[in-house]
């Protein structure tokens, strides 16, 4: 199969040969042909497999088969995405595929101030790109004429789920018109998901390819035993000694990623910077252009900061602490090893995640290479202690996933039996949401019946997934 071969104009076809791609990955060979045709998609995807051009190629060629009388603040396609930077990161996507064509695109997101993006939509755009929480705020305030939508995206929707913005989502949905071209795509399949997908699809063409991102793949994966105190320091010298020139760095907290940054700088004199929720819009997108660019060679990240940032050739994945969901395990390494690149995910285990590593482990399917450093050898008088934050333990809006989640963050605590209490403000598990948005509470999982056919085809795909993330 060639993208010459998937109805795409000429202008769409110069701008996928400058970016170097010679043939489409399994899910752009399945999906564009289906969405030109104007189809709903259900497509069973993550990052990773080249969705994101799977979906704008498509749509940048259907916008320019038709020219209709626009009026004003009315748009012609929105894509809904959970978190800042992958509305950024889809947009650059858009304005590449783009370049020969004559449309206007603009991202909306909370943390910017809302005035300018007002403006703009008066002006006139044919492409919003936003996540779901400032898209309303603006929508309620009649910023925004939804009544021309020829088709919506909704990007990541389980990650949307889980981070609660079902309510907004539906708002949303609510404002557009009933005749339009909707695409779902959704890394894992949840009561929620499949709730949302029923009242949205209409008689959908299933997409699924398999996980690129799976752990199996070409990312090699090797843990390193050490103490919870010692970590900085071997991350130090593994970067060093190996000569490391570009690191993606997970902790867990907000808090985690600022001290791994600063410790990092102050004593081991390795340019770091850090991304979470905490961060300005500004200082986000400056640390991830000085990390791409090779200003900054540690970014460390939380799992939400880290969604959906793409980086080509991200040769380095450490997890400074494992996350407490498995999945988020599979999404942290899935970083590396991108588009038939090589990978290597590294994790530097204490004590208190065993039993963390244990529940990947199981997970993936997976025994992941051990690596004893005698210079780092644990100290085996330590004893473990329970992981007091992380997004395992807070609560969260959204559904269970399909994976197993451990039911505590570590079960060997012999020396404290009950977790700390009065844990520091500045710990709390990583949230990128507005205080708006926060209130917002996710929606009853059970409240919504599923059509018959589609539930049949859901349930397919469920199946799939489930059957993929075992291999
Ligand atoms: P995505 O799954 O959309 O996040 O894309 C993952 C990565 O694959 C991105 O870095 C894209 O630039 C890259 N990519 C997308 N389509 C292709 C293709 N047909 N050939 C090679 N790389 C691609």
């Amino acid at each position: 199969m060639k993208f010459t071969d998937l109805g795409l104009n000429e202008s769409l076809l110069k701008a996928v040969k400058e970016v170097g791609y010679t043939t489409p990955t399994p899910i752009q060979a399945q999906a564009i042909p289906v969405v030109i045709e104007g189809r709903d998609v259900l497509a069973a995807a993550q990052t990773g497999t080249g969705k994101t051009a799977g979906f704008t190629l498509p749509l940048l060629e259907r916008l320019s088969e038709t020219k209709p009388q626009m009026k004003k603040k009315q748009i012609r396609v929105l894509v809904l995405t959970p978190t800042r930077e992958l509305a950024a990161q889809v947009a650059d996507s858009i304005a590449t595929y783009g370049k020969y064509m004559s449309y206007k695109s603009m991202v909306i997101f909370g943390g910017v101030g809302i005035n300018p993006q007002f403006a703009a939509i008066k002006k006139g755009v044919d492409i919003v790109i936003a996540t779901p929480g400032r898209l309303l705020d603006i929508a309620s305030q009649d910023g925004i004429d939804f009544s021309a939508v020829e088709t919506l995206v909704l990007d990541e929707a389980d990650r949307m789920l889980d981070m609660g913005f079902i309510n907004d989502i539906k708002k949303l949905m609510a404002m557009m018109p009933k005749k339009k071209q909707t695409l779902l795509f959704s890394a894992t399949f949840s009561r929620e998901i499949k709730a949302l997908a029923s009242g949205l699809l209409k008689d959908p063409v299933l997409v699924e390819v398999a996980r690129e991102n799976s752990t199996a793949g070409k990312i090699s994966q090797v843990v390193y035993p050490v103490d919870k105190s010692r970590k900085r320091e071997l991350l130090a010298q593994l970067i060093k000694t190996n000569d490391w020139k570009q690191v993606l760095v997970f902790t867990r907290t907000k808090h985690g990623a600022n001290k791994v940054c600063k410790q990092l700088e102050e004593y081991s004199g390795i340019k770091a910077a850090a991304i979470h929720g905490n961060k300005s819009q500004g200082a986000r997108t400056k640390a991830l252009a000085d990390f791409k660019e090779g200003r900054v060679r540690v970014l460390v990240a939380t799992d939400i900061a880290a969604r959906g940032i793409d980086i080509d050739q991200l040769p380095h994945v450490v997890n400074f602490e494992l996350p407490n969901v498995p999945e988020d395990y599979v999404h942290r390494i899935g970083r590396t090893g991108r588009a038939g690149m090589k990978g290597e995910a590294v994790s530097l285990v204490c004590i208190d995640e065993h039993d963390l590593l244990k529940a990947i482990e199981r997970f993936t399917k997976s025994n992941i290479k051990k690596v004893d450093l005698e210079a780092f050898r644990p100290d085996p008088s330590i004893e473990a202690e329970p992981i007091q934050n992380g997004r395992g333990g807070g609560k969260r809006g959204g559904g269970q996933r399909n994976g197993n989640r451990p039911s505590t963050s570590s079960g060997t605590n012999r020396r404290n039996k009950k977790p700390a209490k009065n844990k520091p403000a500045n710990n709390k598990p990583e949230n990128d949401k507005t205080p708006t948005e926060k209130k917002r509470k996710p929606r009853n999982p059970h409240a919504e019946k599923i059509g018959s056919n589609l539930q049949a085809k859901l349930d397919k795909l469920d199946k799939k997934s489930n059957n993929n993330r075992r291999k």
